[in-house]
C-alpha cells in the first residue's frame, strides 16, 4: 500500500547548500493547513473516481481503489517533510492530522515520520507528537562539528543535536533517524570519522548520509564561485564514503540504499516505497504524487498553491510518463537499493527488447567490477556506488 507525503515549506533560516523549496514566511501557516485539507479532499475524490486499471503494474497499488464510492482510501505510511515541519505549532499539526484522518483511512498507518530540526526539539514537544501518532523522527544533524554547522548556516549546535536525540527517546519515540553530510568545506577525513563515531554512539536506528552537492542558485554555489569555499576533492569524498560504509557495517547497520543505513528492521518504509516504485500521494506546495503512470507536481510557490486551493482547484500539473521514462526511473531508483535491479522484473514490465538492452549495457560494468550479478539482479559494487550516475545513465533507454 501507499504513503502520504506532506510538504511543510517553512524554515526559520536557509542553510547555504539547500535548494529545497522553503520560505521563512509563517503568517500563512494556518491557511496552509486549511489548504492541505482541501487538497486532500480533492485528491480523495480523484482516487476514488479513478479506474483501478490506471495504477496496475506499478509495483504497488494506490490505496483501496474501487468503483465503490463509499470506500475511503487507506495509507500505511505518513511522512511530514520540509522545509522544517517542526516549526509548525503542535495545535496546527494536530488540526492537520485530525482533519486528514477524517478524509483518509489512517488506521493502517504503521510508520508516521516527522522531520525535525534539533533546535525545535524538547521532551514536551515530542510527547505531543507521540500523542498525535508520530512513531518515527528524522532529524537533520548534518555534522557534530560546530565549525561545520556555522559554515553551512545551521541554527543548532552539535550538543543541541545530541540532547535532542535523548529528548526524543525519553519522550517514548524509539525510532530515530539522523541526516549527515560529508564533503563539507574544510572537512577532513579525521573530522568525518569523528562524526560517524558520534552518530553510532547516539544509538539511533537509521542514518542517512549525503555527499554535499553544489546546487545552482544556492548560497554555497555562489560562495564557491567567489572563492570563499573550496570543494573537498573527489578522492577525499570517496574516502569519506568508505569510512562511513565500513564503520556503519561494523556497528550493525544495513546499507540498504546508496545514502541510507538502518539497523535490522528499521529501514524507512515510506522512502522504500518511493524506491520500489510504489504509488504515493503528495500534498502541499512543491509536493509530487505518483500513481504508477502519472506524476503530479504541485507548484513550488505557497502563494500559487494557496490561490488554487482557495478557488477549489487542484494545484498540480500532470505528466503522463512514457513507458521508457518509467523504465529509466526504475533503473535509477532500483539501482540505488542494495537489492538491486531485477532483470526478470524489467522483462515482465517492459518486454524482452528492453531487458536485453539492460543486460547488454551492463556487461561493461560487470567486467569493470562496478556491477555484480545476484540471481536475476544487477547490484552496484562498493566501487560502482561512487560511479553510479555514469552507470545509471548507460543503462537507461532514453
Ligand atoms: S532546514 Fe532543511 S529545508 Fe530548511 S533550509 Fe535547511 S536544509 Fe533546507
Amino acid at each position: 500500500m501507499a504513503g502520504i507525503y506532506i510538504h511543510i515549506p517553512y524554515c526559520k533560516s536557509k542553510c547555504i547548500y539547500c535548494d529545497f523549496y522553503s520560505t521563512p514566511v509563517v503568517e500563512t501557516m494556518e491557511q496552509y493547513v486549511h489548504s492541505l485539507l482541501c487538497e486532500a479532499k480533492l485528491r480523495r475524490e480523484e482516487i476514488v473516481n479513478s479506474s483501478p486499471s490506471k495504477i496496475e503494474g506499478a509495483g504497488g497499488s494506490m490505496p483501496s481503489q474501487s468503483n465503490d464510492r463509499s470506500i475511503i482510501p487507506q495509507f500505511t505510511t505518513l511522512y511530514l517533510g520540509g522545509g522544517t515541519p517542526s516549526v509548525m505549532p503542535v495545535e496546527l499539526l494536530s488540526a492537520l492530522i485530525n482533519g486528514l484522518s477524517e478524509i483518509f483511512d489512517l488506521s493502517l498507518v504503521e510508520e508516521f515520520t516527522i522531520e525535525v530540526n534539533p533546535d525545535d526539539v524538547t521532551r514536551e514537544y515530542v510527547e505531543e507528537l507521540r500523542q498525535l501518532g508520530v512513531n518515527r523522527v528524522s532529524m537533520g544533524v548534518q555534522s557534530f562539528n560546530d565549525g561545520d554547522l556555522l559554515t553551512i548556516n545551521r541554527r543548532h549546535s552539535a550538543q543541541q543535536a545530541i540532547d535532542a536525540v535523548d529528548a526524543i527517546k525519553e519522550a517514548g519515540i524509539s525510532n530515530v533517524s539522523i541526516d549527515l553530510i560529508y564533503g563539507l568545506p574544510g572537512q577532513t577525513l579525521d573530522s568525518w570519522q569523528h562524526n560517524v563515531e558520534q552518530a553510532i554512539g547516539l544509538n539511533v536506528q537509521h542514518i542517512s548520509a549525503y555527499n554535499l552537492g553544489y546546487e545552482p542558485r544556492t548560497r554555497l554555489w555562489v560562495m564557491r564561485e567567489q572563492g570563499k569555499v573550496q570543494e573537498v576533492s573527489d578522492d577525499d569524498c570517496i574516502a569519506m564514503h568508505d569510512i562511513l560504509v565500513i564503520m556503519l557495517k561494523e556497528a550493525g547497520f544495513e546499507h540498504y540504499e546508496i545514502s541510507n543505513f538502518a539497523r535490522p528492521g528499521y529501514r524507512s518504509r515510506h522512502n522504500s516505497s518511493y524506491w520500489n516504485f510504489t504509488p504515493y500521494l503528495g500534498l502541499g506546495a512543491a509536493a509530487h504524487s505518483f500513481d504508477g503512470n502519472v506524476r503530479r507536481y504541485n507548484p513550488s510557490s505557497i502563494k500559487e498553491y494557496l490561490e488554487k486551493l482557495s478557488n477549489g482547484l487542484p494545484a498540480f500539473i500532470e505528466e503522463n510518463l512514457e513507458w521508457w521514462e518509467r523504465y529509466d526511473e526504475e533503473v535509477m531508483v532500483r539501482l540505488r537499493m542494495s537489492d538491486g535491479l531485477d532483470t526478470k522484473l524489467i522483462a515482465q514490465r517492459y518486454g524482452d527488447k528492453v531487458s536485453n538492452h539492460l543486460i547488454k549495457q551492463s556487461q561493461q560494468f560487470i567486467g569493470q567490477g562496478l556491477l555484480r550479478v545476484k540471481g536475476n539482479s544487477l547490484i552496484l559494487t562498493p566501487s560502482g556506488v561512487m560511479m553510479s550516475d555514469n552507470i545509471i545513465r548507460n543503462l537507461m533507454w532514453g
